[in-house]
């Protein structure tokens, strides 16, 4: 990569720490470079791994390409100031760290058993930008720490203007009789009762121009049938989308949602699927592999951006071509 990346608040690429395992090192262009989407990255041959959850990058094989070396910055969120949650890993980690190249001071959440990931990402940031990160470590299943989250942000930030309600809790079970009330009630928790809270609780910090972009899934529409609890609270967000967009946009404050399809993060590692089924994760997608978190970070950017002003109550698809009702 070369040197003009990341906008005037960039420090040269050459300085963002080099992983040997990082599957964007064998990259050398960055999203708007034009190529082949089917061979944009290579196929992803996981071997045999297990993680407790909830997974981490750190351990993830191989590793993903969260836009560190392949995100390019072109000012589109100067100034702005955005707590993302689940922006430790994965999507997460590649929407902060392309909300920071494109100008945005950000605020992570995660839970405190990922404090490896979150450091990974604010040295990226702070290696490559000039932009401020902010690390607020919490349980989203604590209604507490959720109602107080946004203060915290501002406290940190000075104000806010972006929202990603991104945490999001995964376990495949194979049968309804095996779910057990703990799951159950937790990944409503964490999924859809954290986002309202999080949200009630952020819309005093929000002026006109605000973006809030809730992380939906495929499965909203196309439920496997292993995955119960988390595919109903994705149809959930993706209704709760619709309608506080349609409640906000009169205050100049827009809500959307990003809908990915199969994407390499810890969360698939970590019981979010079957074992046996990782191998072919994201093969049976129309572009014939599983995306890379760096390609929903323009997604994210796009909706939080002013350029999307009159796009409120969408989800946007991004899932290799997969059609969505
Ligand atoms: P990820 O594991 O990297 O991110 C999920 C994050 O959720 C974790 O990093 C964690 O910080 C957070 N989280 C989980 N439980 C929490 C809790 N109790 N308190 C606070 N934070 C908690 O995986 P990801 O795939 O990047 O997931 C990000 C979002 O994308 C999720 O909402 C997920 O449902 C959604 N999504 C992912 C895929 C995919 O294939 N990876 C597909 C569709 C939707
Ligand atoms: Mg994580």
């Amino acid at each position: 990569m070369n040197d003009a990346k990341n906008t005037g608040t960039a420090k040269p690429s050459s300085e963002v720490s080099a992983d040997p395992k990082d599957h964007a090192d064998q990259e050398s262009t960055d999203q708007l470079t034009v190529q082949n989407p089917v061979t944009r990255y290579p196929e992803i041959t996981p071997p045999e791994q297990d993680q407790p959850e909830p997974g981490l990058d750190a351990e993830l094989e191989p590793r993903s390409d969260r836009g560190q070396k392949s995100y390019r910055g072109t000012g589109r969120l100067e100034g702005r100031k955005a707590l993302v949650t689940g922006g430790d890993s994965g999507i997460g980690a590649a929407v902060a760290i392309a909300f920071a190249r494109e100008g945005a001071d950000v605020a992570l959440n995660y839970l405190p058993a990922e404090e490896e990931d979150a450091q990974w990402v604010k040295s990226v940031i702070e290696e490559s930008t000039e932009q401020s990160v902010h690390l607020i470590p919490g349980d989203l299943a604590d209604r507490a720490f959720c109602e107080q989250l946004p203060d915290a942000a501002v406290k940190a930030l000075g104000s806010l203007d972006i929202l990603v309600n991104n945490a999001g809790k995964q376990i495949s079970i194979d049968s309804l009789e095996d779910l057990t009330d703990e799951q159950l009630t937790t990944t409503f928790d964490v999924n859809i009762i954290a986002m309202f809270r999080i949200t009630k609780a952020a819309l005093k910090h929000l002026k006109p121009g605000a973006s809030i972009i809730n992380s939906t899934s495929i499965q909203a529409y196309n439920p496997s049938p292993n995955l119960l609890d988390y595919a109903s609270t994705k149809a959930a967000i993706n209704n709760f989308t619709k309608g506080l967009g349609q409640q906000l946009a009169p205050k100049g404050i827009r809500v959307n949602a990003v809908a990915p399809g199969p994407i390499w993060t810890p969360l698939q590692v970590s019981d979010g699927q079957p074992k046996e089924d990782l191998p072919e994760f994201g093969k049976q997608t129309p572009l014939g592999r599983a995306g890379q978190p760096a390609e929903l970070a323009p997604a994210y950017v796009f909706l939080a951006s002013a350029e999307s002003s009159y796009v409120i109550g969408e989800t946007l698809n991004v899932n290799g071509g997969t059609p969505t009702p």
